[in-house]
C-alpha cells in the first residue's frame, strides 16, 4: 500500500500536471493543485484535489502556495515543480521580457517553492522534490534559448537539493521527457511550423520525432507513473538523478 502524503503540484490545468494530480489523488494523497489559470479549479476538484490560484512568476505567490498547503493539510511532503511555458524565437529576436518570464516561472519559482517547502519536509525527516525538466535539460534545439537555459538550470537545482537533503530524508530528482501529448506541444507544433516554413505533420515527423527510436508522442499518464515512483517510499535511495522518458532520443 502507498503511504498517504501531502503533495503540492504546479501547472495543473492541463497536460502533465493534471495527470500527476489525478494519479496522486488515486493513490490517496492529499493534493494542492496550483495554477494561474482559474479553469484549474474545476480540473483539480474533479480529480479530488484542492486548488490554489497563483501566478508563479510572483515570488509571494510561490510562498503563498506552500503556506496554503501547510495550513490546509498540516504539512508538505511532496513538491512537483511542473508549471512551464515555451517561446520559440532565434536569440537575435528573443524578447527580453519573455526570457525573464520563462526564467522566473521555470527556474526561480521551483527554487522558491523548494525553499518554502524545505522546513516542512525536514521537520518530518521525509520529503520528495520532483522537477519536471525536459530532454531540453540535456540537449538544445534552435529557437528555445530561454527554455533550454531554464531546464538546464533546473538540473543544477535538483542536484544541489539532493546533496542538501541527503541526510534529512529529502530526495530531489528531475524527469526529462521528450515530446508529451499536451497543449504546450500543440502550440509548439504551430510555432515550429512557422519558424521552419513546414506543415504541422511534417514538423511532428521530421523535427519532433527525428531523433526518436519510438515514433510516437508520450502520454501525460506515462510521466505521472514515474513521478509516483520517485515520490514513493521505495525510491528513498534515488536522488540527484535525471530520469529520461525520451523515446530513445539521447541514445543517439
Ligand atoms: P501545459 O501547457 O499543458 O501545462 C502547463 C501548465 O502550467 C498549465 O496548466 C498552465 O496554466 C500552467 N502555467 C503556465 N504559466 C503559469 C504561471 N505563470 N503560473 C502558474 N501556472 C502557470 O504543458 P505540459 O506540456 O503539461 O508541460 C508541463 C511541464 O512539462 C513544463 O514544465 C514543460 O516544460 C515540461 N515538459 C513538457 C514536455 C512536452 O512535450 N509537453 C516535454 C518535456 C517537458
Amino acid at each position: 500500500a502507498v503511504t498517504p502524503r501531502i503533495a503540492l503540484v504546479t501547472g495543473t490545468t492541463s497536460g502533465i500536471g493534471a495527470a500527476v494530480v489525478k494519479h496522486f489523488c488515486e493513490l490517496g494523497h492529499q493534493v494542492l493543485a496550483v495554477d494561474f489559470n482559474p479553469d484549474g479549479k474545476a480540473v483539480a476538484e474533479a480529480a479530488g484535489a484542492a486548488f490554489y490560484q497563483a501566478d508563479l512568476t510572483d515570488p509571494d505567490a510561490c510562498r503563498g502556495a506552500v503556506e496554503e498547503a501547510v495550513s490546509r493539510f498540516g504539512g508538505l511532503d511532496i513538491l512537483v515543480n511542473n508549471a512551464g511555458i515555451q517561446h520559440v524565437a532565434a536569440i537575435e529576436d528573443f524578447p527580453e521580457a519573455k526570457w525573464r518570464q520563462i526564467i522566473d516561472l521555470m527556474l526561480t519559482a521551483p527554487f522558491l517553492l523548494t525553499q518554502a517547502a524545505w522546513p516542512h519536509m525536514r521537520k518530518k525527516g521525509w520529503g520528495r522534490v520532483v522537477n519536471i525538466a525536459s530532454i531540453h535539460a540535456q540537449v538544445a534545439s534552435p529557437g528555445k534559448a530561454a527554455y533550454v537555459s531554464a531546464k538546464h538550470g533546473m538540473i543544477g537545482l535538483t542536484k544541489t537539493a539532493a546533496l542538501e537533503g541527503g541526510e534529512q530524508g529529502i530526495t530531489a530528482n528531475a524527469i526529462c521527457p521528450a515530446y508529451v501529448k499536451t497543449p504546450l506541444v500543440d502550440n509548439q507544433i504551430a510555432d515550429q511550423a512557422k519558424l521552419h516554413g513546414m506543415g504541422e505533420q511534417e514538423v511532428i515527423e521530421n523535427i519532433m520525432l527525428k531523433n526518436a527510436a519510438v515514433k510516437r508522442l508520450i502520454e501525460p499518464a506515462e510521466v505521472a507513473q514515474l513521478v509516483a515512483y520517485l515520490t514513493s517510499d521505495a525510491a528513498g535511495a534515488v536522488t540527484g538523478a535525471s530520469w529520461n522518458i525520451d523515446l530513445g532520443w539521447t541514445a543517439h
